[in-house]
C-alpha cells in the first residue's frame, strides 16, 4: 500500500519503521527538522518505567514496549536505552509514589523498599526527614529520543522510504486519501496516518472534544559539585512524592540532569504559542522539588525547554479512523516509552484492518 504519515515524532517515525518493514511504500512528512525540538518527542530523554499505579494495563504493556524497542535497536544497529532503573519517593500516605509501589506489588514486579535513612545513604541528593520511604525498581530507565529519531530517519531513508523534513501539511482529505502541503503540493495515498502530536487539532479541529492541548516546560540543572557523583549513578526519579507530580532524569545519552513537574502545565489554544521560556521559569520548576531534594537553590539552571502535548480526559491513548485516515495520539504525557510498540501496533492495524483492537490496546484494555 501507498501510505502517507503526517508527523515525525516517535509515533510517526515508529509507524513508518514498522510499515516499511512490512513492505509498504511510505512517505513520512515532518513540518520541522527530525527530531523537531518543538515536538513532544524532541527533547533529549524520556522515562521508561514499569510502574503504572492503578492503570495496571499499561504496566503489563511495558513488556511489549521493551520487546518493540529491542526489535528497533536490532534494526538500527544500536540501543538508545539507558537501563538505570527508577526510584520513587513517598512523602504522604496515598501519594502517587505509593500508588506506583502498590501497582508494582499487585503485578508481582520487582522492587526494593528503603526507609528514609537508608534511602539518603544511597541517594545523597535526598533530604533526610522529608519523606517516608523510597523504593527502587530495576525495570526502567531513560530513552535517548534525539538519537532514536536520527537513527530511525536514517534507517527509513536507507530502506527507500521518503522522509520529508521542513514540510508542513496544511490539510488532510480523509475521504480522498490526500494530503496538501503548505506549498500546495498534493500527495495521494491508500492510507493516511496522522501522528501530528499537539498540532493535530490544526488538521482536525473536531477532535478538540477528545484531545486537550497543554503547554509545559522542563528545566536542565547543574547540581552542586559534591552531589554530581550521586546524580551520575542515580536511577531515574519517577516521582518525588506529595503533590509535586515531579520526575527527574539524570544526565544520560548527551542530555543533562532534567527536572519536570505535571504541576507546571497549562492549557493552550495553539501548540506554537508561548514557546519562549519566561524569566525565572526554570527556577520556579526547580523549586517545586523541595522537599525531598536538598540544597535546591545551589542547582544552577542551564536550560529551559518548552513543550506542547495533548491529553485525553482519562489519560489513555487514542486513535480514530475517518475513511482512509487513521489519527493516532499516544501521549497524555506518558506515551514515549511505548513509541516503538505503538508503531508496530498501528502498522498491524493497517495490515489487518482491526482498528478496534488497536484502540483497545492503546487504552491498555487488550493484550
Ligand atoms: C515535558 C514532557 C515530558 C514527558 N515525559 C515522558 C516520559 O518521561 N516518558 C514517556 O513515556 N512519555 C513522556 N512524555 C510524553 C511523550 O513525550 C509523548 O507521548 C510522545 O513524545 C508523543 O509522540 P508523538 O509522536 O505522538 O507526538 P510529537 O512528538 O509531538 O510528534 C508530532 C510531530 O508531528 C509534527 N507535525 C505536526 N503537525 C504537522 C503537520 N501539519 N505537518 C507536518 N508535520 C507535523 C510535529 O512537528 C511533530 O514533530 C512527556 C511529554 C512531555 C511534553
Amino acid at each position: 500500500m501507498k501510505i502517507t504519515i503526517v508527523g515525525a515524532g516517535i509515533a510517526g517515525l515508529s509507524t513508518a519503521w514498522s510499515l516499511t518493514k512490512a513492505g509498504h511504500d511510505v512517505t513520512l512528512i515532518e513540518q520541522g527538522p527530525i527530531p523537531n525540538p518543538l515536538a513532544a518527542s524532541g527533547d533529549h530523554h524520556r522515562i521508561i518505567r514499569r510502574a503504572y499505579g492503578n492503570a495496571g494495563g499499561y504496566a503489563d504493556a511495558i513488556s511489549e514496549a521493551y520487546e518493540a524497542w529491542d526489535e528497533l535497536w536490532h534494526d538500527i544497529g544500536s540501543s538508545h536505552l539507558d537501563p538505570r532503573g527508577f526510584i520513587c519517593v513517598s512523602r504522604e500516605a496515598g501519594d502517587e509514589a505509593e500508588e506506583y509501589r502498590q501497582g508494582l506489588e499487585h503485578g508481582g514486579y520487582p522492587l526494593e523498599l528503603y526507609e528514609s535513612r537508608e534511602a539518603v545513604k544511597r541517594y545523597a541528593y535526598l533530604e533526610e526527614g522529608t519523606f517516608r520511604y523510597a523504593f527502587f525498581c530495576p525495570e526502567g530507565g531513560a530513552l535517548h529520543c534525539k538519537k532514536i529519531a536520527i537513527d530511525i530517519a536514517r534507517w527509513l531513508r536507507a530502506r527507500g522510504a521518503t522522509v520529508l523534513e521542513n514540510t508542513r501539511v496544511s490539510a488532510v482529505d480523509s475521504a480522498a486519501g490526500t494530503v496538501t502541503m503548505a506549498d500546495g503540493t498534493v500527495i495521494f495515498a491508500d492510507k493516511v496516518v496522522v501522528t501530528a502530536g499537539a498540532w493535530v487539532l490544526k488538521l482536525f479541529p473536531k477532535l478538540a472534544t477528545t484531545l486537550t492541548t497543554y503547554r509545559t516546560a522542563v528545566v536542565y540543572l547543574e547540581p552542586p559539585a559534591d552531589l554530581k557523583a550521586a546524580w551520575e549513578s542515580s536511577p531515574v526519579v519517577l516521582d518525588v512524592g506529595g503533590r509535586t507530580d515531579g520526575y527527574i532524569i539524570p544526565a544520560s545519552g548527551g542530555g543533562g540532569l532534567k527536572f519536570g513537574s505535571g504541576l507546571h502545565k497549562r492549557k493552550t489554544p495553539d501548540a506554537n504559542l508561548d514557546r519562549i521560556p519566561a524569566q525565572g521559569e526554570g527556577e520556579a520548576i526547580r523549586d517545586l522539588f523541595a522537599p525531598p531534594i536538598k540544597r535546591l537553590s545551589e542547582y544552577k539552571v542551564t536550560d529551559v525547554v518548552t513543550c506542547a502535548y495533548t491529553f485525553t480526559s482519562d489519560e489513555r491513548f487514542f486513535a480514530t479512523e475517518m475513511d482512509k485516515c487513521l489519527v493516532v495520539s499516544a501521549c497524555s504525557g506518558h506515551g514515549y516509552k511505548f513509541g516503538a510498540a505503538v508503531g508496530r501496533r498501528v502498522a498491524r492495524s493497517i495490515g489487518d484492518g482491526d482498528v478496534p483492537l488497536l484502540q483497545r490496546w492503546l487504552r491498555a484494555e487488550a493484550a
